[in-house]
């Protein structure tokens, strides 16, 4: 399970049971490297893949790919660095704004390379995608899905599932919450 947000969280399922390392932080997949001194993460180290595929990260891409084309016809052009979120790429990629469509792409490529190292090291049945930014549906599914399978050793290709959780919104942080509240009384 990756959850998109301000930060990439994980977590890791076997045979239904959450997996939580020796002190309860496995999973952490939006620290792992994914270009090797690349942007600057929420934890200080360069290149983390939460840096490209959270919500802003995502805004980061946006910011990028202007400059790069210099593209003042971008309905993203006239938001300030603060002020652009995830939606209004998502909103502006539903008009066909070439900027936002390409940050969704390049998001996809980003997250779907990380993906496949998930692949490699667990070989799960599937992944789940959690998150605003996943409210976007197949402008995020679609090139995540592309870019883990061609990531993916020929052994896996084709065969893991990339699905959208079912949870709401606004659930996780309680649902999480209240999880852990019942694990310590079973104790
Ligand atoms: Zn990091």
């Amino acid at each position: 399970m990756y959850t998109l947000g301000t930060g990439v969280g994980s977590g890791v399922i076997v045979n239904g049971d959450l997996v939580y390392g020796h002190d309860g932080f496995a999973g952490e997949c939006g620290h792992t490297t994914l270009i090797p001194g690349g942007r600057v993460c929420g934890c200080g180290a360069l290149g983390h893949l939460e840096a490209y595929c959270s919500a802003p990260g995502m805004k980061r891409t946006a910011f990028e790919l202007m400059a790069h084309y210099n593209a003042e016809d971008s309905m993203l052009a006239d938001k300030s660095f603060k002020e652009l979120t995830s939606k209004m790429i998502y909103e502006a990629a539903e008009k066909g704004d070439k900027i936002a469509l390409e940050v969704f792409r390049k998001t996809g490529e980003y997250l779907g390379q990380g993906l496949a190292d998930t692949v490699h090291h667990l070989a799960p049945e599937a992944i789940f995608l959690f998150g605003g930014p996943t409210a976007a549906g197949d402008y995020i599914f679609k090139p995540t899905y592309e870019s883990m399978n061609r990531h993916l050793l020929p052994i896996f290709k084709d065969k893991i599932k990339i699905l959208p959780s079912k949870l709401k919104l606004g659930d996780a942080a309680i649902v999480g919450a209240s999880a852990l509240v019942w694990k310590e009384l079973e104790k």
